[in-house]
C-alpha cells in the first residue's frame, strides 16, 4: 500500500499552497473588515481577477473534463487541492467549472448554459430545498403545470447558495403529483429574466443564500433539463457529486487553526510557564492532530473510491459526518487555547467558528449522514469492516 503522492501530484498541490500563501492569505484582514461592514469578502471582479491569474498557470476547471477546456483532475487530487484552499477563509474557488448535471444538457442547452458557465460568463444556482422540504427533499411542493407548449412554475425555494447572484437556476418542481419523487419531479433551467426573484437570507457566515420566489413563471419546453420526470435522479446526482470535497476543505482549515494553537501555546505564559507545558493544553493539541489525520484518510479513501468507480456513497457520508463534527470540535479547542483573544474579532478564529458550523448542516445534516450510514449497515448494503474488500 503506497500513500505517497506522485511527483506531478506534489507539484500541483505545492502550486496551490503557494498561490494560497501569496495571493489569498494577504487579503484576510480586508476580508474580515469587509464582512464586518456587511460587504462580500471578495468582490466579483476580484474573484475573477484571481481566477484568471490561476488560469495563466493552467488552474482552470479543476474537475471539468479536458474536452471542455478543464484540467479533468481526479477526485483524490481535487480533495488535496480543496484542503489547500481551506487554509484560508478568503472565499476563493477556481474558475472554469459548471454543475455536474449541466453536462446532461442537450446541445442547444449546452451552448446557452453549460459553456458560458464554464467560461464564467453565466452563474447558476441549484434549488431543491423549500421552506417545508430540506432533509426530506421528496416533500417538495413547487409545481410546474403544463399550459399549451409551456410550463408554469409556482412555489418557493429557500437557502439557495448563489441565489442572489445567479442569472439562471436549476429548479426542481413536481410535474406529476401522483408519482412525486418516483418519476414526477422535473428539473428546469430558468433564467432570472423569465420571472423569478430572490431575497437574501442573512446567516452566521459569509455564504448568504437566498429564497427564490416563483409566481406563474412561464417557461418553454426547451427549458427542461434531462427528461420530464427524471428530476429527482438529477438532484441526487448533483448532491452526490462530491460530498467528500466539503470535509476536504475543512482539513486545511483545521491544520491552519491547529498551527495557530501550537504557536500560541508555546508563547503564552501563565503561572510562570508557557501554557504548552500544561497537560490540559497538550491533550487538546494531540487530539486535534489525530483527528485531522483520521479525517484526511476518510476523505482520501472516499475520493479514491470515486476515482475507482466504486459506490462511494457510504465512504462519502462517513467523511462528511466526521469532518463536520471534528472540525467544529477542533475550532472550539483552538478558540479555547487562545482564551479571551480567541473570542475577539482581532483573530480570525471566530470567523472559522461560524463558518465551519455550516458543515454539519448543508448537503445532508449530521443526522441524515448517520441515517444513511446506519441504514447501509443494518440492511446489509455495506458490511462492517469491508473497507478494504
Ligand atoms: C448556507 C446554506 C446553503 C445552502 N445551499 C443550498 C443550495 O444551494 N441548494 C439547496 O437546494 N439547498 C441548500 N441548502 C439547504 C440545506 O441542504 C438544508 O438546510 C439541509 O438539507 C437541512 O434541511 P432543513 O434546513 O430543512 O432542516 P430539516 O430537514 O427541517 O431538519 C431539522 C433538524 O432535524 C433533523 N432531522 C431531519 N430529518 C431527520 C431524521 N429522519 N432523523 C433524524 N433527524 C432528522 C436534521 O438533521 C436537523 O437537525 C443550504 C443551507 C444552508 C444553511
Amino acid at each position: 500500500m503506497d500513500f505517497s503522492l506522485s511527483v506531478e501530484e506534489r507539484e500541483i498541490r505545492d502550486w496551490v499552497r503557494t498561490f494560497v500563501q501569496r495571493e489569498l492569505v494577504p487579503r484576510e484582514q480586508e476580508v474580515l473588515r469587509r464582512e464586518r461592514a456587511g460587504e462580500p469578502g471578495l468582490r466579483a471582479d476580484e474573484l475573477e481577477e484571481l481566477q484568471l491569474k490561476a488560469r495563466e498557470s493552467g488552474f482552470w476547471g479543476v474537475q471539468t473534463p479536458e474536452e471542455y477546456g478543464g484540467m479533468g483532475l481526479s477526485a483524490v487530487m481535487t480533495a488535496l487541492l480543496e484542503a489547500e484552499l481551506g487554509r484560508t477563509f478568503v472565499p476563493f474557488r477556481f474558475g472554469g467549472s459548471a454543475d455536474n448535471i449541466l453536462f446532461h444538457a442537450n446541445d442547444e442547452q449546452k451552448e446557452r448554459y453549460l459553456l458560458p458557465t464554464i467560461e464564467g460568463k453565466r452563474k447558476s444556482c441549484f434549488a431543491i430545498t423549500e421552506p417545508g422540504a430540506g432533509s426530506d427533499a421528496k416533500a417538495i411542493r413547487t409545481t410546474a403545470r403544463k399550459d399549451g407548449a409551456d410550463w408554469i412554475i409556482n412555489g418557493e425555494k429557500t437557502f439557495i447558495t448563489g441565489g442572489n447572484e445567479a442569472d439562471f437556476v436549476m429548479v426542481f418542481a413536481v410535474t406529476d403529483p401522483e408519482k412525486g419523487a418516483n418519476g414526477g419531479v422535473t428539473c428546469f433551467l430558468v433564467d432570472r429574466d423569465m420571472g423569478w426573484r430572490s431575497e437574501y437570507i442573512d446567516t452566521m457566515g459569509e455564504w448568504g443564500p437566498a429564497s427564490l420566489i416563483f409566481e406563474d413563471v412561464r417557461v418553454p419546453e426547451s427549458q427542461v433539463l434531462g427528461e420530464v420526470g427524471q428530476g429527482f435522479t438529477l438532484a441526487m446526482q448533483w448532491i452526490g457529486r462530491g460530498r467528500y470535497l466539503l470535509p476536504a476543505r475543512a482539513i486545511g482549515s483545521c491544520e491552519r487553526l491547529l498551527s495557530m494553537a501550537i504557536e500560541h501555546a508555546n508563547t503564552r505564559e501563565t503561572f510562570g510557564a508557557p501554557i504548552a507545558e500544561r497537560q490540559a493544553i497538550q491533550w487538546m493539541i494531540a487530539d486535534s492532530a489525530v483527528e485531522i489525520e483520521a479525517l484526511r484518510w476518510l476523505v482520501l479513501n472516499a475520493a479514491w473510491q470515486v476515482d475507482s468507480g466504486m459506490d462511494s456513497r457510504h465512504a462519502q457520508s462517513m467523511a462528511k459526518l466526521y469532518g463536520g463534527i471534528k472540525a467544529n470540535e477542533i475550532v472550539d479547542r483552538v478558540l479555547q487555547i487562545h482564551g479571551g483573544m480567541g473570542y475577539t474579532r482581532e483573530l480570525p478564529i471566530e470567523r472559522w467558528y461560524r463558518e465551519l458550523r455550516l458543515l454539519r448542516i448543508y448537503e445532508g445534516t449530521d443526522e441524515i449522514q448517520r441515517r444513511t450510514i446506519a441504514r447501509n449497515l443494518l440492511k446489509g448494503h455495506v458490511k462492517v469492516g469491508a473497507a478494504l474488500g
